[in-house]
């Protein structure tokens, strides 16, 4: 690991872009580069694999900045929340790919870190940081969505082991995942206080996935399977039975990181590239440059100030939740705001190309053309993913603002 330490930020910074511009592997600038688009997600399945993401995944994994404000120890940066900041800006302005995708790092890792005790630390926070182990998020069952504390999924005390047996639902990734954090019944006969949270490997007998296909062709998520799963004794988080409290803080970072992949950059928002531009490539510009139809370029830049705004109050709430006690209950405003602006940019972009943003394949369509209606489909589950557009309002409601139940 280079030495980047002192608190000058300044200094910080330099040193920072020096060492991006040195090990940034060439293959990468290329935007025609031909790497795997699942290696930036890392896991066992690129275990010794030369793709230029992954050569670039373990540099920056070396100096612990795949998560840079976990602590050296377990792998990560113990950057401060500043110097952590400058890194962001950094990586950002040079435009460099992200180095791992990870619900590791952005769900799983933050609640080992408060919740695991030693062993489980040492034993999975390294291999996140690193890449190595790709985790699923074993949350919502058939019958468990928006009321999570129903699911049924069961697991018993076998002495030296637990059995798990049940299946779980819009499963993101579990066929590529290795391992997967999970929520399961340990007591039948209480709700939320007979919930636990365990740690199941993917690859144990009994474990089953099955790919769901939606809409757009993808197939991002699956129905889970567990027959007669045996977990080890060791792979339970926290209290037996005290997994409720651990789901709710984990929902609060997916919260928080899911709105940061909304909008133009983001790879949950929809269509990509600058809304704007597009638009005046597409509508026409008037004199001076501006978007010809005044209507539509009234809306497409209060879109815009609406995401320049929610990217400066997600960098603010990151920066407390990194000083403070971890994010709260407001990372429901910021999802809930993320979705909306994140579904009406795509209607926006729709919208703006016209007869031309119905392209699904073919020659004949460019590139805004072809992401558009994927992408303005992609943003439907925007409002539904880590939790609905109405429950986080309901959180809202009961947890920011302090409003009693309806009677
Ligand atoms: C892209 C995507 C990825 C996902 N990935 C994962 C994953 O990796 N792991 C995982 O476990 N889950 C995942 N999910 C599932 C997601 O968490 C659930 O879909 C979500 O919590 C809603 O649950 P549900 O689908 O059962 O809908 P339901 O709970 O059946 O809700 C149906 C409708 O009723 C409304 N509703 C329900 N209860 C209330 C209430 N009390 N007040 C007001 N309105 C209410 C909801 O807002 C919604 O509009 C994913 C979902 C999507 C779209």
């Amino acid at each position: 690991m280079a030495d980047f330490g002192g608190a000058d930020l300044e200094a910080f910074r330099r040193k920072i872009r020096e060492w991006l511009q040195a090990n940034y592997p060439a293959e990468l600038r290329d935007p025609s580069a031909q790497t795997d688009p699942e290696a930036v997600w890392g896991g066992r399945a690129f275990e010794g694999s030369a793709d230029p993401q992954i050569v670039w995944m373990r540099r920056m994994a070396e100096q612990g900045w795949t998560a840079p404000t976990w602590p050296k120890e377990v792998g990560g940066g113990g950057l401060s929340a500043q110097h952590a900041r400058v890194l962001d800006q950094e990586l950002a302005a040079g435009r460099y790919r992200p180095a791992l995708l990870s619900f590791g790092v952005w769900m799983l890792g933050p609640v080992l870190l408060e919740y695991a005790n030693d062993e489980q630390k040492k034993e999975h926070l390294p291999k996140i940081t690193q890449g190595r182990i790709r985790w699923c998020q074993g949350y919502s069952e058939p019958g468990a969505g928006s009321d999570l504390a129903g699911l049924q999924t069961r697991c018993e005390d076998k002495g030296d082991h637990w059995l798990i047996g049940g299946s779980k639902v819009w499963t993101s990734y579990a066929d590529k995942a290795d391992w997967c954090f999970c929520l399961v019944r340990t007591d039948a006969s209480k709700k939320h206080e007979g919930i636990s949270f365990v740690l199941i490997d993917m690859a144990s007998p009994g474990v089953e996935t099955r790919p769901i296909r939606l809409i757009s062709g993808d197939s991002p998520f699956c129905e889970t399977f567990f027959t007669d799963v045996k977990v080890p004794k060791g792979n339970l988080v926290g209290r037996l039975n005290g997994g409720w409290e651990i789901a709710k803080r984990l929902l609060q970072y997916e919260r928080q990181n899911i709105s940061a992949g909304f909008g133009e950059g983001g790879s949950a928002g929809g269509a990509s590239g600058d809304l704007a531009e597009i638009a005046k490539r597409y509508v026409g510009a008037a004199d001076g440059g501006v978007l010809a139809d005044a209507d539509l370029r009234r809306r497409v830049t209060e879109n815009k100030m609406n995401f320049q705004a929610l990217r400066q109050t997600i960098a603010r709430s990151a920066a407390e939740s990194r000083a403070g006690n971890g994010p709260s209950a407001t990372t429901s405003i910021i999802k809930y705001a993320a979705a909306e602006f994140a579904k009406e940019r795509s209607e926006l972009m729709i919208e703006a190309l016209g007869a031309h943003g119905l392209g699904w394949a073919g020659e004949g369509f460019a590139a805004p053309e072809l992401t558009a209606v994927r992408g303005w489909l992609r943003t439907k589950a925007n409002s539904i993913e880590g939790g609905t557009s109405e429950i986080n309002l309901n959180v809202v409601a009961k947890r920011v603002l302090g409003l009693p139940d309806p009677k």
